[in-house]
């Protein structure tokens, strides 16, 4: 039995390491059998803030059984070599492990940055079998993702016909409605979130804690909207959180910033700066956060970046209080009629009776407490929505179903 990960193969706007992880599997169920896959494959997302990542930082892996582990490194690199597209700074890596439990290499992946020799490094140690470039480093991550207290699924259906088939979003919301909360991120912001729009073979993906209802899902709109019923069942790390888990600190990873908040300040292209007692936040005014102007006091998260003087916090949500103290006159203390400002400080004149008194204004304070959640179409894959809570574990129950690959 051996690991296979897969990782780097796609460019901006072409491709998708997942398809190529689709093809190799078609490929070895035909030459091999169904049976010598083990459980599912896996989509797992590492560290957002890598700035060398195409889009959504993710790579691939899976377990097969085979009788030689050169058979593995074989097929790996047909897949990668038929569907990968080199162009740029795509750095294709394939790893065949024969374990999958050094989970801490998961878990660094996804919140730090590894650099290449220390992967490397790592993988002669473990005896891994590597190929290829750059990609070995999320490759090798993928093959050691923890899943094992928390874990999602994803459908990918894929078709190469462009443009990609119209999925109209009324089809969208009645799924969604009859199968939440066990799929999730259907719809955002009245829009379909459903469907990629770069020039990539996903047709759709479908998110969700149960597999048989991503199937019910898929089978319903491929034959709604005349798709070709070709997917794949993955179990992933989306939605989980995983990212927040260990927090290195560092520029170009993931984390908080909490304190009082001294001053918001709208910069350029509506964006809020907002200085806190321990560090700056910028809030993109694409997440929508647009109350936080009244902050007082603010538990942020995101990634962090180097900023002038320290790390500065690109916000993607959090838990703000927006606290405001209410000034008000009190009454009059001869006959209970309203004061008013004499214009002397600390003097009030009754508009009743006239009595001038010095009683003290009574002082109020509003607070509020709201939670920041990015919209819709602005959450990111790691991202765990409310409505997962109470979820985490249940995809451990499902066995794969028969059409977990069609
Ligand atoms: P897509 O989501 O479309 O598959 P992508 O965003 O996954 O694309 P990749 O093309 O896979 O982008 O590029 C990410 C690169 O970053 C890969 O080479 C991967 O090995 C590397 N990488 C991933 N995580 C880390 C990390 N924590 N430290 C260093 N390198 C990393």
């Amino acid at each position: 039995m051996v690991w296979v990960g897969i990782d780097d193969t796609d460019t901006y706007d072409k491709g998708c390491t997942t398809y190529v992880m689709y093809n190799m599997l078609k490929e070895f169920i035909k030459t091999r059998s169904e049976e010598r896959v083990v459980g599912y494959p896996r989509l797992i997302r590492l560290n957002p803030n890598i700035p060398f990542k195409t889009r959504g930082n993710a790579a691939v892996s899976v377990g097969l059984n085979v009788d030689d582990i050169r058979e593995a490194v074989e097929l790996a690199e047909w897949a990668v070599n038929a569907y990968s597209s080199r162009v740029g700074k795509t750095s294709p890596g394939i790893v065949v492990s024969t374990t999958n439990s050094e989970h801490w290499i998961y878990w660094k992946a996804i919140s730090d940055v590894i650099p290449i020799d220390v992967a490397l490094r790592w993988m002669r140690r473990l005896g891994v079998v590597h190929r290829g470039g750059r990609g070995v480093i999320g490759a090798l991550a993928s093959v050691m993702a923890d899943l094992s207290t928390d874990s999602t699924f994803e459908l990918l259906a894929y078709g190469e016909s462009t443009p990609k088939p119209n999925i109209p979003t009324g089809i969208v919301e009645t799924l969604d409605s009859s199968t939440a909360p066990l799929t999730f991120e259907n719809i955002g912001d009245g829009y379909t979130l459903i469907q990629p729009h770069g020039n990539d073979p996903v047709v759709f993906g479908v998110r969700g804690d149960s597999p048989y209802h991503l199937l019910h899902f898929a089978t319903v709109l491929t034959s709604e909207v005349d798709v070709e019923p070709r997917w794949l069942i993955y179990l992933t790390n989306q939605a989980t959180e995983h990212h927040m888990k260990h927090i290195a600190n560092k520029p170009y990873t993931p984390g908080y910033i909490e304190g009082n908040v001294g001053s918001v300040t709208v910069i350029s292209g509506g964006n809020l700066e907002i200085k806190a007692s321990s560090g700056v936040v910028f809030s993109y005014r694409h997440y929508g956060f647009k109350r936080l102007d009244k902050a007082t006091y603010l538990l942020a998260y995101g990634g962090l970046r180097p900023g002038p003087k320290d790390l500065d916090l690109y916000m993607e949500g959090g838990v703000a209080l927006l606290g405001k103290v209410d000034v008000n006159n009190p009454k009059c203390p001869r006959c209970g009629g309203n004061l008013e400002s004499t214009g002397r400080v600390g003097l009030l004149r009754c508009t009743r009776c006239g009595l001038v008194t010095g009683v003290p204004r009574l002082l109020g304070y509003v607070g509020e407490v709201i939670l920041e959640e990015p919209r819709g179409s602005e959450v990111r894959h790691l991202h765990k929505p409310l409505g997962r809570v109470s979820l985490e574990g249940l995809a451990n129950v499902f066995n794969r179903p028969s059409l977990w690959i069609v």
